[in-house]
Formats: structure tokens, C-alpha cells, sequence
């Protein structure tokens, strides 16, 4: 297959906000200058030592017609729903929730101080599976495939394939790749990423550069991007990706556009305003 390499459509920087019961977080999908990067909604990372911006977590609320994706990286989350499910999240551990017709949920720090770090991702669902019954991939650190090449490059598989190794997240709409990838400085890899799938990658440690298709700087040169800054992919079926001058670790994120109109209220993400009029509704009315 011919190798096209994928460059960097545009970096968002993220913006800080607050959510849930008072969180602080860095929000770089969702916000007025990126609505959305279909098939994915939001992208809020949390990132801080300090109690007071974490600690009020986020109480009870619903959501209907989408998945939110938690990647913990240090801290612990607890979760419980209406379904009577529940759990506490380590670092390392995933959640992928489909929450399709609707749940309600809390996520709450189990933590009083200390570090607290990872990402919350919405990733929305096809018409055809907005209102499929709620279901949960609760993935343990220990089961998230993890490889480390002799060159030091380090990459957790939490959806898709890499080096032939399966991601531990299956069964969803948009065929997702997830991969938390940690590289030395000036080490690179290539990292396959479908070429119908719409992505990003988003560094959180240091900071990493976009390489040429001989892996060198010629031509238009490397674009570096920062920690906390989404850079959008353009097309192409693989990126080359170089750890910057303190190394740099990032997730990179892929999947099927879905091409459907998006109508967002809050929690709700469905395809038309009445059906968004009827998510509150059975809401309010207890339905979920
Ligand atoms: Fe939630």
C-alpha cells in the first residue's frame, strides 16, 4: 500500500473551562472555534495537583445519544449509574460508555488530594445506534496492550491496531484507534492511521514534531505541536511523529466521520432538535 503521509491541518490550542460541579479543565473540541471534528463532539483534559479544581467532580447527569471516553492517566474516578453499575477507574484504565438512549451517571473524584490527570472524549453515535440500550467497556490498566520498541518508543493500545497488537476497546460504531503514544526525544515513529478515518493527536507531557515522509525535515519541514494543543490530521494513511527536545507523550485519536447532522443540547447530541425536545423530556419525566 502507498504510504501518504498525513500532516497537520491546523492546531487548536485549549482552552481552559469548567464543568460538572465546578472542575477545571483544558477543552480543545467543543469549544466556538472547533464545534466539533466529526465523528468526536468534545475533548476536555484535566490536568492539575490542586484538590479544589477537581474535587467537586460531576454529580448526577444524563446523556443520550452518544459515548463519553474516560482515559485516566493519574488519579482515581469513581463511577455509578441508574443501571446500579459502578466502579473506580485507575490510572491507565478506560472507560469506553455507549450511552446510546440514555443514562444517568455520576463521576467523582475518589481522592482528596493529589494528582489528577487524564481525558474525557465524546464520540458521537450514527442515527442507527442513538437509541440502543446503554452498555459499558470498563477496561483495568493491566489489560490495556502496552509495547515499548528498543528505541524507547512506548504505546498503549486502548483502540485499534498497532504493530499487529489489538486495542482493548472493540465493537464500536466509528472503528476507533486510541493510542496513548510516549516517545524519547528526537526518537520518531510511524503510526498507521486509516485513511477514511478523521483524527487528532493532542501531546500532554512535552511536546512532539510532525515529520516528512523520509522522516526528515525537508521540504515543509516538521510542525511542531505543544503540550495541551489538538492538532487536527489532513489526509493520508500515516503519521511520522518525533518526540520533541524533552520527549513528548500524546494520545492520538481516529475515526469514521458519521456524516449526519449534529444536534447538541448539553448532555444530549441527536440528530434533529425534536429529538433532543423529547431526550429532555424523558429525562425530566424519568425515563432514562
Ligand atoms: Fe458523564
Amino acid at each position: 500500500m502507498t504510504q501518504r503521509r498525513r500532516k497537520i491541518h491546523r492546531i487548536y490550542p485549549a482552552i481552559p473551562t469548567s464543568e460538572g460541579a465546578g472542575v477545571r479543565l483544558k477543552r480543545s473540541i467543543g469549544t466556538p472555534e472547533l464545534d466539533n471534528l466529526d465523528p468526536f463532539l468534545l475533548l476536555d483534559q484535566f490536568d492539575t495537583e490542586n484538590a479544589d479544581d477537581y474535587i467537586a467532580g460531576f454529580p448526577d447527569h444524563p446523556h443520550r445519544g452518544f459515548e463519553t471516553v474516560t482515559y485516566m492517566i493519574a488519579g482515581l474516578m469513581r463511577h455509578e449509574d441508574n443501571t446500579g453499575a459502578g466502579g473506580v477507574l485507575r490510572p491507565g484504565g478506560v472507560q469506553w460508555m455507549t450511552a446510546g438512549r440514555g443514562i444517568v451517571h455520576s463521576e467523582m473524584p475518589e481522592q482528596q488530594d493529589g494528582q489528577m490527570k487524564g481525558f474525557q472524549l465524546w464520540v458521537n453515535l450514527p442515527a442507527a445506534d442513538k437509541m440502543a440500550p446503554p452498555r459499558y467497556q470498563n477496561i483495568e490498566p493491566e489489560d490495556v496492550p502496552e509495547t515499548t520498541r528498543d528505541d524507547g518508543v512506548t504505546v498503549r493500545v486502548v483502540a485499534g491496531k498497532f504493530d499487529g497488537i489489538d486495542g482493548a476497546v472493540g465493537e464500536i460504531a466509528i472503528d476507533p484507534v486510541f493510542l496513548d503514544v510516549d516517545l524519547p526525544a528526537g526518537v520518531s515513529v510511524e503510526i498507521p492511521v486509516p485513511a477514511d478515518h478523521a483524527g487528532f493527536i493532542y501531546p500532554f507531557e512535552g511536546s512532539v514534531e510532525i515529520l516528512d515522509e523520509d522522516g526528515t525535515e525537508a521540504g515543509a519541514g516538521p510542525v511542531v505541536v505543544a503540550d495541551s494543543h489538538l492538532a487536527v490530521l489532513g489526509g493520508g494513511n500515516v503519521l511520522i511523529v518525533r518526540g520533541g527536545a524533552d520527549g513528548g507523550r500524546f494520545i492520538l485519536v481516529a475515526g469514521q466521520p458519521i456524516h449526519e447532522p449534529i444536534a447538541r443540547y448539553g448532555p444530549f447530541v441527536m440528530n434533529t432538535r425534536e429529538e433532543i425536545a423529547q431526550a429532555v423530556q424523558d429525562f425530566q419525566s424519568g425515563k432514562f
